[in-house]
């Protein structure tokens, strides 16, 4: 069962050095709060979109494996560090982080696991206060990072790093 509509996703790490395509719709857009996806992630909680292994596959550059448990696999870019996919060791799904999609904003998640360890203060995220924007606190500062962005874009290229 599909959740989502498009014929195509693709995604890829922050430098670029490896880029993804789904060639059919997600099945499982989900969360998981377990204490494995924090520390994988680096974040408050893990966001995967997910699939079918026959219809993903890597159009630039190769995965880092690491294995943090015998039962799965968890790929991400040994030159930049981003957390990319994952996979159950043998298994027929593959799921990708959903910061590295080009378009996460187009799969809202469908469901959550782990719940049990998940941190206290996830479920009151959407009431903190806001800080101004750094354009609005350091404009110059804003303008260089604007810049030097080493960040790949939120679509396919044809060679990259970009030759002048
Ligand atoms: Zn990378
Ligand atoms: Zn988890």
């Amino acid at each position: 069962m599909a959740v989502s509509d498009a014929a195509s996703q693709t995604g890829g790490c922050q430098c670029g050095a490896i880029r993804y395509r789904f060639t059919a719709p997600f099945v499982e857009v989900s969360l998981c709060h377990c204490r494995m996806c924090q520390k994988a992630t680096g974040g408050l909680f893990g966001a995967f979109a997910g699939g079918f292994r026959a219809d993903f596959e890597l159009t630039r550059g190769t995965l880092t494996v690491f294995r943090s448990s015998d039962s799965v696999e968890r790929g991400f870019c040994s030159a930049c560090g981003t957390p990319l996919t994952f996979a159950r060791v043998g298994g027929k799904r593959i799921s990708v982080t959903m910061g590295s999609l080009d378009h996460p904003e187009a799969f809202p998640p469908t469901e959550q696991a782990g719940w049990t360890g998940h941190l206290a203060f996830v479920g009151a995220l959407a009431e903190l206060p806001n800080i101004a924007p750094i354009e609005d606190v350091a404009p110059d500062l804003a303008r260089r990072i604007r810049a030097s962005n080493h960040q790949h874009p939120d679509h396919d290229t044809a060679v990259w790093p970009p030759t002048e």
